[in-house]
């Protein structure tokens, strides 16, 4: 079979036209053939159909050649044209290649005929795979020059031969200013020697680089883009050019680096948080075990911040924090960490110290800086700090122990009053552990019976007459060990303990004042201990009213004693449970009077009935003239506010008779009688009403 042939053949002759076929036959061929004599003819032929060439006769009636060449141009096609014809001047000949033929054949020696047939299709497959080419090529420089990325094309030394226009806009560089320069003359100095030698060692092996690229702008400002730099090699497969593509990535970059910074950073002061905290501290144990160095950790806690957020907003709390922060920060050296770990609590960590010796330097420039005081929102206010410390590895060698460690000898500087800071020990330890197990062993007092009331006589001055009495809680432990308060009432109101104790507390009182009426006064009033975590709790109120209902107790006669520091965080929220019980009815007290903060003047704006001057003042008024006159003055004062004046810890007669010169109205203590257990206070009723 032999092979296709499109032949467009111009021809007049048909007999002309068989022998042409006969001859392609002849090499080979199977053409396919359309003969054309007019223009028009031809037109249609090539609008129609598909040719791989085109032959045609000279000098035909009512067609030539040239005309022939004419429309095949107007086509725009790309086909071999060969003439062949008899004799024709050579002039002529030279004429019709000029204008675009591609061979000349004579009719009478088709021995050619092939050969230039195949070379002409072969030409022309050659001028059509150049045209697509161009084609491709110019599309591709036109994608570049419209690219939404930056492209750069360098020599084969990385010096920039190229750049796209996208490149301009986004470096403010124009391709003029920059030609000849190394493409990473824009890397700031963010991008560092290391990155940039991988960068010249890999491309110039040949293979491919891809990475994030910190640059700066003409105008300075930094950017980030994600580069590809490319290896271009000739068609030897030598290396001849890079081509540089970058994407402009300052946008993710900068939401990544927020996300970071929310991660690692406390946003109101802008120091590292826990997270980044417990980092670094992992990162300095393991460095100061390496060179046999210490660390040391700082717990930091602000003494009353709780106060100034509640009285003066949160806005106020917040500048607060940052001025501390800032007192903190300045008062460590620059390798040091100062941390936000909470509320209102900071770390501080020393790497690589040589002894406690630079913690408590440290901690000593602290406490200096808190004792100056805050501006804060034109108001000046004081908040010290209280600060404990802990060693790596002597405490401990894992973050956990240590920051716990911390936080215990924290704990012990607030006990001790504040303001001042306390190495961790093991004695602490061992008081956390006894302090566990109190707090175990609280958690079924109740349930177990083991809680009982004492009760203390309160004695009106002018008369003698018991006009109350004070009910004050003891534990008596299952190995008969009676506990004071004072050893157990604190854990039960860091626990929350204190809540169903207190409750417990007052349901007794006015059950047993309810029983001791058979014996004696029924004036006689109870007062009851109540701590603020109790007055917290949303329904202190109803517990009160439930408690006065269920054991018919007339109001007037529960008096509940309150401290001082109640009034020190007063909220709305307590000013109005204040109100509410006042309504009840029911008498309010302060209790340890002049040990707080608070002067006369806040009492005036709550509902108090009874002020009970502390035992401090009444101890001293026979060897210190200066407490005589201040509770002078508290009595009188007291009695300006219409409140009723109970002096406590009544030992002697010296300190009876002062107080009853200086018209206190009750007294209380042990001259008078100690707190007693109920059936001993009976006894005691009956006694007094006998007298
Ligand atoms: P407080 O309310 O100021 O109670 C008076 C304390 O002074 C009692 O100590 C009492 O025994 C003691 N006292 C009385 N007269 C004298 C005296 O002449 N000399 C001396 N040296 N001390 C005297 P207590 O019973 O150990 O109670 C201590 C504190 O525990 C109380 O102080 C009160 O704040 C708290 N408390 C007691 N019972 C309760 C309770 O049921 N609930 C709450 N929340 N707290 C309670
Ligand atoms: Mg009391
Ligand atoms: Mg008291």
């Amino acid at each position: 079979m032999g092979k296709p042939l499109r032949v467009l053949l111009v021809e007049d002759s048909k007999d002309d036209a068989e022998l042409l076929l006969r001859a392609l036959a002849r090499d080979g061929y199977e053409p396919v053939c359309s003969r054309v004599e007019t223009a028009p003819a031809m037109r249609s032929a090539l609008a129609d159909g598909e040719w791989d060439v085109v032959l045609s006769d000279y000098h035909m009636p009512r067609f030539s050649a040239d005309l022939a060449l004419e429309i095949l141009r107007e086509s725009g096609r790309d086909l071999p044209f060969i003439i062949l014809s008899g004799v024709v001047r050579a002039e002529d000949v030279v004429l019709l290649l000029k204008s675009g033929a591609h061979d000349f054949l004579n009719k009478d020696s088709l021995a050619r005929l092939v050969p230039a047939i195949e070379r002409e299709m072969r030409e022309a497959d050659t001028r059509r795979r150049r045209r697509s080419a161009e084609h491709l090529v110019r599309l591709l420089s036109v994608a570049v020059e419209q690219s939404p990325v930056s492209v750069a094309v360098t020599d084969r030394e990385g010096r920039i031969s190229y750049v796209n226009p996208k490149f301009e806009q986004v470096s403010g560089y124009s391709l003029a200013e920059i030609e000849g320069k190394l493409f990473t003359f824009l890397a700031s100095e963010q991008v560092g020697e290391q990155m940039l030698r991988t960068l010249w060692s890999t491309i110039e092996s040949g293979r491919e680089w891809r990475g994030e690229f910190c640059n700066r702008r003409k105008d300075g400002q930094i950017f980030w883009e994600y580069a590809t730099v490319a290896p271009l090699k000739d068609q030897a497969g030598a290396l001849s050019h890079f081509v540089v593509v970058k994407e402009d990535i300052t946008t993710r970059r900068a939401y990544e680096e927020k996300l970071l910074r929310q991660a690692n950073y406390d946003e109101v002061t802008t120091l590292p948080n826990r997270l980044l905290m417990l980092d670094r501290l992992q990162q300095s144990i393991v460095l100061a075990h390496r060179y046999a160095r210490q660390t040391a950790v700082l717990h930091v806690d602000l003494d009353r911040f709780k106060t100034v957020n509640d009285i003066f907003g949160h806005g106020a709390g917040d500048e607060l924090l940052r001025v501390a922060a800032e007192r903190l920060t300045g008062s460590v050296h620059e390798a040091d960490t100062v941390a936000r770990v909470g509320g209102d609590e900071f770390v501080i960590i020393l790497p690589g110290v040589s002894s406690g010796r630079a913690a408590e330097k440290v901690a000593h420039r602290v406490l200096e800086a808190f004792g100056k005081p805050f501006q804060i929102h034109d108001q000046e206010m004081f908040v010290t700090a209280s600060l404990g410390i802990t060693l790596a590895p002597t405490d401990g060698d894992n973050p956990q122990v240590l920051l716990r460690n911390a936080d215990l000898a924290m704990g012990q500087a607030k006990e001790h009053g504040r303001n001042q800071f306390r190495f961790f020990t093991s004695g602490i330890n061992q008081r956390v552990q006894e302090r566990l197990q109190i707090e175990t062993a609280l958690r079924g007092a109740l349930g177990r019976g083991e809680l009982l009331i004492h009760y203390q006589p309160i004695v009106a001055l002018d008369s003698g007459r018991v006009k109350a009495i004070e009910a004050l809680l003891r534990w008596q432990r299952a190995d008969g060990e009676l506990l004071p308060p004072a050893q157990f009432i604190p854990i039960a109101e860091d626990t929350g303990l204190i809540v169903p104790i207190g409750e417990w507390v007052l349901a007794s009182v006015c059950a047993e004042l309810r029983r001791l009426d058979a014996f004696g006064d029924h004036a006689l009033r109870v007062a009851v201990n109540v701590s603020p975590r109790q007055m917290r709790t949303g329904d202190f109120v109803t517990v009160v009213e439930r408690v006065l209902t269920e054991t018919g107790l007339d109001p007037a006669r529960l008096e509940l004693e309150l401290t001082e520091s109640i009034l020190m965080d007063a909220s709305s929220d307590s000013v109005h449970t204040f109100q509410r019980l006042n309504d009840l009815g029911v008498r309010l007290s302060i209790d340890d009077f002049g040990t707080g903060y608070s002067s006369l003047s806040y009492l005036q704006r709550y509902p108090f009935d009874t002020l009970k001057i502390d035992r401090s003042f009444i101890c001293e008024v026979e060897s210190n003239a200066h407490s005589t006159r201040l509770v002078e003055t508290i009595i009188a004062m007291a009695h300006g506010l219409e409140l009723e004046v109970i002096a406590e810890g009544v030992e002697t007669v010296a300190q009876m008779n002062m107080i009853r010169d200086r018209d206190c109205d009750l007294a209380q203590g042990y001259h008078i009688s100690r707190p007693v257990s109920s059936e001993r206070l009976e006894a005691y009723l009956l006694e007094k009403s006998g007298e």
